[in-house]
């Protein structure tokens, strides 16, 4: 496998960049393993990544219906944040940006994890109120967040408008500090890498058709594109496609499938130096480190499976922008995209068991789950190797559906997401 190091890229300097070798081999199914991953995304192969490397659990297959990190992991606007209202959500959020923190070192591979803060633009008095509530929310449970005045909010992001005849005057924003983005691909191939040269199988353009059940009524195995694999356990982690799989296995998902886009700038010299969130306008904003204004905002208002959205969306995106930074109405996109995302009644994950003994899903990330890939990932792997939740993903059943314990941040961010 090769390693990165200061002398590996001096060798390579002088060399002509010629000796690398491939960072994970293409492997070729087995008949049977130990765990079976749907999903190369960054919450699959950050499952296996810790299942072997925290578990000892390497008999474990990866398998994906197309190129790793091509879902929705490759699609996102990469924005890291964990100032989400309820206590259940701040501890999985915080849980994620404390693994962030460390993953370039666990995985001796750069995310790029910039913590360059993001800040939630309020511009009505229900905005105030709302962040207000966050900020006193994620401070008892000892997240930062702090509100700041338009003034400061302008001195940490020159470009923003906060003229008092804007449309939607900016009256201020919550601030964390601690937030910030990584770049996406990195985040994938290091858990790819990493998983792979501890023993896991990584197997690329091989949809999974169905999971299996044995006559006992638990999980048996998976049927693929590649013939049918046994497996002791199955862990599902297929974002936007989870309820199509889990409906093979006889178990019913509380999902809908939506298209979310998003869209680069042209590159430009580094002029924002966060990350920008309004809720009421609907559109957000960062800069990659490549220059490109990356935005977004929600999702169609439509279920499908079509990987590319409406431009009526784009065009709302766009107009929120320009509202709170005007100087950027001249600059040209250069591309969109979609992703399909998993959305539950509630706005939270569901990370844990099911109805089917040895089958376990991660889903329901919705618009929001980069930024807990190490979380989600960690605490999977857990789940799976114990057979019981992490006391953190222990709130994020799939029973709470039927018993009402709903974790309700569709409500509490009062905004489709
Ligand atoms: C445009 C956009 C912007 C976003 N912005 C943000 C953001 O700024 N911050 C944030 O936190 N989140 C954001 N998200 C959400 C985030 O991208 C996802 O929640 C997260 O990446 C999900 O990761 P995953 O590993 O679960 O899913 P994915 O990366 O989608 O991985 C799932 C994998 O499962 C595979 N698969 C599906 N079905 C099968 C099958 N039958 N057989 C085999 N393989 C299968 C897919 O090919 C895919 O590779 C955004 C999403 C989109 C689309």
């Amino acid at each position: 496998m090769t390693y990165f190091s200061a002398l590996e890229l001096l060798k390579s300097a002088v060399t002509g960049d010629r000796h690398w070798t491939a960072q994970w081999p293409e492997a070729e199914p087995k008949a049977e393993y130990d765990v079976v991953i749907v999903g190369a995304g960054g919450h699959g192969l950050g499952c296996a990544h810790y299942l072997a490397k925290e578990h000892g659990i390497t008999n474990v297959a990866v398998i994906d219906k197309g190129w790793l990190g091509g879902g929705n992991t490759g699609r996102n606007t990469t924005i890291i944040r964990s100032n989400y209202l309820y206590d259940e959500s701040a501890r999985l959020y915080d849980h994620a940006v404390d693994l962030w923190e460390g993953l370039s070192q666990d995985l001796n591979y750069n995310v790029m994890f910039s913590r360059r803060g993001c800040m939630m633009l309020a511009h009505t008095v229900h905005d105030v109120q709302s962040f207000k509530r966050h900020i006193h929310s994620n401070r008892l449970n000892g997240v930062d967040n702090r509100w700041i005045t338009r003034e400061e909010a302008k001195a940490i992001c020159p470009p923003l408008n906060i003229r008092p005849d804007a449309r939607y005057p900016v009256v201020g924003a919550a601030w964390q500090g601690r937030a910030g983005t990584a770049r996406h691909d990195a985040v994938a191939w290091g858990y790819a890498r990493s998983a792979s040269s501890r023993g896991v199988d990584i197997i690329q353009n091989c949809p999974v058709t169905a999971i299996r059940r044995g006559p006992d009524g638990r999980v048996a195995g998976v049927e693929t594109a590649k013939g049918f694999i046994r497996a002791k356990k199955v862990a599902v982690s297929a974002a936007g496609h989870t309820s199509v799989l889990m409906d093979t296995a006889g178990v019913r998902m509380p999902l809908e499938s939506y298209p979310l886009q998003a869209l680069v700038s042209e590159p430009v010299k580094p002029i924002f130096p966060c990350v920008v969130m309004s809720n009421t306008v609907h559109a957000y904003i960062s800069q990659s480190d490549k220059g490109e204004l990356v935005i977004g905002s929600g999702t169609d208002q439509y279920t499908s499976y079509s990987q590319r959205g409406g431009l009526a969306l784009i065009e709302h995106t766009l107009a929120a922008i320009v509202e709170m930074f005007p100087q950027f109405s001249r600059m040209r996109m250069l591309r969109l995209w979609g992703g399909i995302v998993d959305v539950t009644p509630d706005r939270s994950p569901i990370i844990g068991k099911t109805p089917v003994p040895g089958l376990f899903v991660n889903c329901g990330w919705g618009t929001g789950g980069f930024k807990a890939t190490p979380g989600s990932a960690h605490l999977l792997a857990h789940t799976v190797a114990t057979g019981e939740p992490h006391p953190i993903n222990a709130p994020f059943t799939l029973e709470r559906f039927t018993t009402g314990r709903l974790i309700d941040e569709a409500a509490a961010a009062a905004v489709a997401h």
